[in-house]
């Protein structure tokens, strides 16, 4: 029994693009985002909405390729092909634009995007556990803190900072408790609903009515789960995906495992529990920006280096959900997530003894059947058919 709630989310993305649209006829202020290393509260403390720009559809890539190479991660190329396209509501709705320089190709395609949109480009720290590099990455949101006043014409208090992280965390932990119901054997929800759901909170235009949401369809979901019905039976191969971030549209490798016998049970990846694991501080005694500073430093992406704490929730995460093998879906030309997977592959393999694979793909069509053969393979080593 699928939960009825999924109906809404499933309609959410256009929903939201429609409302996002009024809400800038009405006068409020939207903010683009596009990795999960953007501090969210510092947007809403402004008083704007932040959505994110991330692409992750195909059609708009044939548009980017005519300025970027072709061998370029798709992510990067469905992004930027959007904006020169004109077709992502959220990128026309957006009025500022804040550029994270993480991955080589992302930071310049963003020199090119700021000549569409006034864009702050948000320098991080190339490794978290270097001495300074918190200091450092504070200097860094002080500074778009000031580029965030100066272009909404607002001034961001310590009460505005404060109220902002209880949003984000309630909406974290609200989407925290949701995957975790995954935990259960077998999993009362597919992958690809728990992708499509987690995937829509980047365009609510009201994040405390999507955490609303989002905890309602925990209820739907923990009274299915009690009633003792899932949509896989017990045996089913249960796997964690990694790597780079997935949505809708870009969802073929999630939608393959599961029709060929699997059940993507967690999601470590930015799509999932890597943005929802850590909160920020909320001590009413801590300078704000500091919390703020500390907690998006300890997202573990393949950009840092070294990376260990990728590593290391890897390992809580295979525990915590029982799982029976590691997907590390990688898009072509990620050279982080690629060359990282070979640490990812000891780990999984060396301290844990389960299956690993590296998928590396794009966002077409072209290859469905090649994946659809190793993943069936796959599949099988873990013993599902
Ligand atoms: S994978 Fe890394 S670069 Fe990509 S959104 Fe996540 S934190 Fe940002
Ligand atoms: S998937 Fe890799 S190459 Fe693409 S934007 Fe993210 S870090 Fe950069």
């Amino acid at each position: 029994m699928r939960p009825e709630m999924m109906k809404i989310f499933e309609n959410m993305r256009s929903d939201n693009a429609l409302s996002i649209q009024s809400a800038r006829e009405s006068g409020l202020r939207v903010v683009g985002i596009f990795c999960a290393y953007s501090p969210m509260e510092l947007v809403i403390a402004a008083g704007a909405i932040p959505v994110s720009l991330c692409g992750t559809r195909q059609e708009p890539i044939a548009a980017a390729e005519k300025v970027l190479p072709r061998n370029l991660c798709p992510l990067i190329k469905s992004s930027f092909g959007f904006a020169v396209t004109d077709t992502c509501p959220y990128f026309r709705a957006s009025e500022f634009i804040i550029a994270e320089t993480t991955c080589d190709g992302k930071k310049k395609m963003f020199e090119l995007l700021g000549q569409i949109k006034p864009l702050h480009v948000l320098h991080l720290p190339q490794g978290t556990n270097r001495p300074g590099a918190l200091r450092w990455w504070l200097e860094e949101l002080y500074l778009l803190k000031e580029r965030l006043e100066e272009h909404l014409g607002v001034a961001i208090s310590s009460d505005d900072l404060r109220s902002a992280i209880r949003i984000c965390n309630r909406e974290r932990t609200a989407l925290k408790n949701l995957h975790e119901l995954n935990r259960l054997n077998p999993a009362p929800l597919t992958g690809l609903d728990m992708l499509t759901t987690i995937f829509v909170k980047g365009f609510n235009v009201d994040k405390e009515e999507g955490t609303g949401l989002i905890n309602q369809l925990a209820d739907q979901v923990r009274n299915i789960a009690a009633q003792g019905i899932s949509p896989f039976s017990k045996g089913t191969p249960r796997i964690l995906l990694t790597g780079c971030p997935v949505g809708i549209g870009s969802e073929k490798v999630v939608r393959l495992l599961e029709e060929c016998g699997g059940s993507v049970v967690c999601f470590e990846s930015c799509s999932g529990i890597k943005t929802m694991e850590y909160l920020v501080d909320e001590d009413e005694n801590r300078d704000p920006m500091e919390a703020i500073a500390e907690r998006y430093l300890r997202i573990p992406c393949s950009c840092m280096s070294p990376n260990p704490g990728r590593l290391e929730l890897l390992g809580r995460l295979i525990h915590e959900y029982g799982v029976d093998g590691v997907v590390d879906l990688t898009w072509q030309a990620c050279h982080t997530y690629i060359i990282e997977g070979e640490l990812v592959r000891r780990h999984v393999k060396d301290n844990f003894g389960l299956p690993y694979i590296q998928l590396e793909t794009d966002y077409s069509t072209s290859d469905i059947e090649q994946l659809k053969t190793r993943i069936s393979a796959f599949i099988e080593i873990l013993g599902g058919s």
